[in-house]
């Protein structure tokens, strides 16, 4: 049988699943956190301006021009960054830098589905430790176990929206035997960040993706701050050219324009609260969100049935069932008429 040319672990594996990407128009697209605004215009410009370079050499390696203008925004010296194509190659690169084969990989419950995905695929163990109902960490989440080599950390957490505090995170820092990789996928939607700490703890290194704030999921690129030590050794980890030239023009000038950034960000948080408000109306229980998305529960109805019946009307949000928790919908914030077609329909159908 062709499969058992598959190492184990892979065979074994069921394989991470990303939220649907029909490739058909026509659905209103609440299900995988895109940004509903288009991205700053200095990207496409940019874009235009390396394809008139050409692209007949290869990248920068480590995107230099990327680190350079960062640097800048974040108040970190350019060799505190790697770049990565999207965050998820961030997060591969440090799974497979961190843990080795049936070494222990940590992350919180419910959370980034993925991140057990990579523990999978490097032949490591996972550990998966169940959030507090109010959504704050246990103290298990920081215990000290054999083997225990990295530990994940979204902040603002999927599905939840919600945030853990920069002195938990420090403390946790303090207190585990290993690095805590902090996924700020969501970090520029929150109040607070903790792009700080990193000069505080080598242990806290902290990610970041293009694909929400700054509206370019479609472009994958991401990167991670961390001390420059770390950077170093997680360098020799990356494919050589992890980000091709248009990818990395295109986050530069994203970066760059931090005016759009605060403005998409304010356009953001003012329609999830009234996403909020609007789903709390209809019955949900919803946590309050740091995120561009929000996650409902509801007290008394099966919610399966309502994203079926939302697709139906091609309205898709993520329909999400975790064992040992529950279930729920995970709602993308879109535009402001986005949300009230999705509050509009859900009302029809709850009626
Ligand atoms: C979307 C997401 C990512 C991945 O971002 P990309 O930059 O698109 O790879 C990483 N972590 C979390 C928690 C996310 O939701």
């Amino acid at each position: 049988m062709t499969s058992n040319y598959f190492r184990a672990e892979i065979r074994a594996m069921a394989g991470y699943v990303p939220g649907e990407q029909p490739q058909t128009s026509g659905f209103l697209k609440l299900n995988t956190n895109e940004n509903p605004y288009p991205p700053s215009p200095a990207v496409a410009a940019a874009v235009e301006e390396a394809l008139r370079r050409g692209l007949q050499k290869y990248p920068d390696p480590v995107a230099g021009a990327f680190r350079r203008q960062a640097a800048e925004v974040l108040g970190v010296e350019p060799d505190w960054i790697l770049c990565g194509n999207g965050s998820d190659d961030i997060l591969t690169i440090a799974t497979r830098a961190f843990v080795g084969q049936g070494q222990m990989l940590r992350l919180p419950y419910p959370s980034y589905i993925l991140y057990k995905s990579l523990a999978q695929i490097q032949g490591a163990r996972s550990e998966e430790v169940h959030f507090q109902s109010d959504w704050s960490l246990p103290p298990a989440f920081a215990k000290s176990v054999e083997d225990l080599r990295l530990v994940f950390l979204p902040n603002p957490n999927s599905p939840s929206g919600t945030i853990v505090s920069r002195d938990v995170i420090l403390a946790l820092a303090e207190e585990l035997p290993c690095p805590l990789l902090v996924d700020e996928a969501y970090g520029d939607f929150a109040e607070f960040n903790c792009i700080d700490l990193v000069a505080k703890n080598e242990k806290i290194l902290v990610s970041r993706s293009f694909s929400k704030s700054y509206a370019l999921a479609g472009l994958r690129f991401g990167f991670v701050v961390a001390q420059p030590h770390m950077i170093a050794q997680l360098v020799k980890v990356k494919d050589s050219y992890n980000c091709d030239a248009l990818s990395i023009a295109a986050a530069t000038a994203a970066i760059a324009d931090q005016t759009w950034l605060a403005e998409n960000r304010g356009r953001i948080l003012a329609t999830r609260k009234r996403l909020t408000e609007g789903m709390r109306h209809l019955g949900f229980e919803v946590v309050d969100s740091h995120a561009n998305f929000t996650w409902n529960v509801h007290p008394s109805q099966p919610v399966k049935p309502l994203y079926e019946r939302l697709k139906q009307q091609s309205v898709l949000v993520r329909y999400m069932d975790y064992a040992g928790w529950g279930d729920g919908l995970r709602i993308s914030v879109g535009t402001d008429e986005d949300v009230q077609t999705c509050l509009n329909r859900l009302e029809a159908i709850l009626s």
